[in-house]
């Protein structure tokens, strides 16, 4: 069944209806989850396998059954393998419905299903008695339901609730415990993501002063997950030993505290400024001690191979459970071998934290060491990336220098038109001698920011318009119409396109000398071989020895469904290598915009060469022009075949991976279509390796990649009105 739903188209900023499946959301919600990349952790899998299988023995050793629960089993994973090691009876439980009829297909394809009841609730809503869910309490709990943050996903009410309802008092739990380490950091790179600084170009020409209030916000209580092995080694300073901060006894021995304050004091080791702190955490899978899962980024990471050139290749690879950085609401300045207080905080789902002298020690609890609350609209308004984006001097210096000349070419009187409100290039251009500035904006979260900066800044020639607004009148007399192509709204590459559509929009009623900037926007893409990235979609076949193609069904059904084909990545977190030359796929010229613009090309992997490229994804990113200077969003080195990939951090790039890792000649082809209407904000873009399936063993054969077919390629336009 399908429904009507409406949803914001991102280049027109439009609310459209759209067709979609009646369980559309689910379907999104289920082919973007980390499900997958979760169930290939298999250093999680085995942990928790041998774990298990201590428990249950342990129990039998003792004389007794082992009756095992399984909360939030998801595919049956865990249960099953309680199952296969021994366990007397295993009761699972899923909350989310889907899953849950996932698992017992799964029980069903692995001949367990008479070994393992499910039950579709959540665990708190769960009953034991005759009547009950459970027959009888269970002795062993065996349970993933952690995030990066540890707690998030309501670990803390979900173990509560178990050992008070669920569970007998002697049970083993795996994992029997959590440890929650910090380090503290300066981190000048990582805090552009937090505050927007004063503005600089490269050469620290100063341009806009940012208000006190935003200086002196307190940030966001969000946290910050990323893959923080992939910080480069200079772009942090440890300023402290790591330090285990919480400690979280699942085992029922010690109860949880929903909320609290722990102070403590460490050394700083290095002198420096006091930013953030970096945070993992580790399991103990077994009562023992013996079996630890730690989520450690490289450099504390107890498997790394520190002597390498690349350490961080070195340690497993999850995307389920990254590392968080968290934001000191005040930023401290430490001193070499000086004692410091870091206070931690924890409620129910979340963690922050402060620093402090050891002299202003207290005894204030949490109704003064607040979770941080924005009170400057940027955190709330903006995503983190588009906060660095704004900090970013290279960048910042090469519209400022397009802008001075410009502005000085028009001479005096210049007006300036700014067709992109979160950024704040306006205002730049009033800085630098523009007579009138307009920007086009009408969110008020928007709004209010910039006339944060034009109080503090003292600006008064600029004025706010909607797209409305934009009269023939007032068109004639701009002579600069400018954009810092970096929406705050877009998420993919071609979202940005909303530039180009404001331009068509407005094309007729700009005068014929007015200057354009950018002026060019090409589109690139490449195919590449990810580390890892791939693992978060590719199918799963067996895990642990256990059949799960209903779950690959699943996942291939609900990506059909959502169209989540093509994804946004910040691929500087997600190592790959280039196995293909980078292409050009659409070059746009401001000077002469098309409304609609279709290419169905194919390229050569590459030009020469002998050397089979394995090949599992696809990067997609753009070029904008400046004069001669260029801004890109993908790119930042030129590679040859074969190098490790750089990209720019500050946006993410276009992603499509693979079902599987083909192995290509340099002579093979990837093909790539792209229909776009600028009028309406449709904008389709179709890449895929041709004819892959060849070049696979015929029984690894999975459905392979169709060419897009011209009927394809038309309902793909479906609303254009001209190809060119
Ligand atoms: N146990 C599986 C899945 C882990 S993902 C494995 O290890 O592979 C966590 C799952 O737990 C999700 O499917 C989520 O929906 C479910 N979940 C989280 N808290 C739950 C709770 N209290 N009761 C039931 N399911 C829960």
């Amino acid at each position: 069944m399908s429904v009507f739903t409406q949803k914001k188209n991102p280049i027109t900023g439009k609310t459209e209806w759209d067709i979609q499946h009646e369980d559309y959301d689910y379907h999104q919600e289920i082919a973007r989850s980390s499900f997958a990349d979760m169930l290939h952790d298999s250093e999680r899998n085995r942990k928790y396998h041998r774990a298990l299988q201590k428990a249950i023995q342990k129990m039998h050793d003792a004389g007794k059954q082992a009756n095992v629960l399984d909360i939030g089993t998801g595919t049956g994973l865990l249960a099953i393998l309680a199952a296969r090691c021994g366990a007397d009876s295993v009761v699972a439980c899923e909350a989310f419905k889907p899953m849950a009829d996932c698992c017992i297909k799964i029980l069903k394809a692995n001949r367990v299903q008479d070994k393992i009841t499910v039950i579709p609730k959540r665990s708190t809503d769960m009953t034991v008695g005759e009547d009950g869910d459970m027959k009888q309490k269970a002795n062993i709990l065996v349970t993933e339901v952690f995030d990066t943050e540890l707690i998030g996903e309501g670990a803390l009410q979900t173990f509560t609730h178990a050992h008070e309802h669920l569970l007998e008092k002697d049970c083993i739990v795996v994992p029997d415990s959590a440890v929650i380490y910090v380090q503290v950091m300066e981190c000048t790179y990582l805090w552009k993501w937090n505050k927007l600084e004063n503005l600089y170009d490269e050469d620290l020409n100063f341009n806009l002063m940012t208000p006190e209030k935003m200086l002196d916000c307190a940030g966001t209580a969000a946290v910050h997950d990323l893959q923080m092995s992939q910080l480069r080694r200079h772009q942090f300073i440890e300023l402290s030993e790591p330090i285990p901060v919480f400690y979280y006894d699942w085992s029922g021995k010690i109860p949880l505290e929903k909320r609290r304050v722990v102070k403590q004091q460490f050394k700083a080791v290095d002198p420096g400024r006091a930013h953030v702190v970096f945070m993992w955490w580790e399991l103990n899978m077994d009562t023992e001690g013996k079996i630890i899962l730690s989520c450690a980024p490289w450099w504390c990471h107890p498997a790394a191979k520190v002597s390498g050139e690349y350490p961080q290749d070195s340690i497993p690879w999850r995307d389920h459970w990254m590392q968080a950085v968290y934001y000191f609401p005040r930023p401290l300045d430490l001193h070499r071998h000086h004692d410091y207080t870091l206070v931690c905080c924890q409620d129910e789902y979340s963690l922050w934290f402060y620093v402090e002298n050891v002299e202003d020690e207290n005894d204030f609890g949490m109704e003064y060491y607040q979770r941080p609350v924005c009170d400057c609209r940027i955190h709330m308004a903006w995503p983190r990336t588009h906060v660095a984006n704004l900090n970013d001097h290279v960048r910042n210096k090469i519209f400022l220098n397009q802008l001075k000349q410009q502005l000085m070419e028009v001479g005096n009187n210049a007006v300036v038109l700014d067709l992109n409100g979160s950024s704040l290039l306006g205002l730049f251009a009033s800085k630098l001698g523009a007579e009138t500035v307009y920007i086009l904006e009408d969110n008020s979260l928007n709004l209010g920011i910039l006339r944060d900066y034009m109080r503090a800044n003292r600006i008064k020639n600029v004025k706010f318009l909607t797209e409305e607004q934009v009269t023939d009148d007032l068109m004639k007399d701009i002579s600069i119409v400018t954009c810092n192509p970096n929406f705050s709204s877009a998420l993919l590459p071609w979202e940005n396109l909303k530039y180009v559509h404001l331009l068509y929009q407005f094309r007729k009623k700009f005068n014929t000398t007015t200057a354009l900037m950018p002026d060019f926007c090409t589109f690139y893409a490449m195919p590449v071989e990810f580390l890892d990235l791939h693992k978060i979609r590719i199918p799963l076949g067996k895990c642990e020895g256990i059949d799960m193609s209903p779950f690959d069904h699943l996942i291939e059904s609900s990506r059909g469904i959502s169209d989540a084909e093509l994804e946004a990545q910040p691929l500087w977190e997600y190592p790959c290598l280039c196995r293909g030359l980078p292409r050009k796929l659409l070059e746009l010229d401001m000077h002469d915009i098309n409304v609609t613009y279709a290419r169905n090309e194919s390229y050569q992997i590459a030009n020469d060469g002998d050397r089979v490229q394995p090949i599992n994804g696809f990067a997609i990113w753009t070029i904008w022009k400046f004069g001669i200077k260029q801004i890109t969003t993908g790119l930042t080195l030129w590679p040859l075949i074969g190098d490790r990939l750089y990209w720019e951090p500050y946006t993410r790039q276009g992603v499509k991976i693979l079902k599987q890792t083909y192995k290509m000649k340099p002579t093979d082809e990837w093909s790539c279509q792209i229909a776009a209407d600028l009028e309406t904000g449709q904008f389709n873009l179709n890449i895929d390796l041709v004819n892959a399936e060849r070049r696979i063993p015929a029984s690894k054969r999975r459905n392979s990649p169709v060419p897009l077919q011209p009927w394809r390629l038309r309902r793909l336009l479906r609303t254009s009105k001209t190809a060119n």
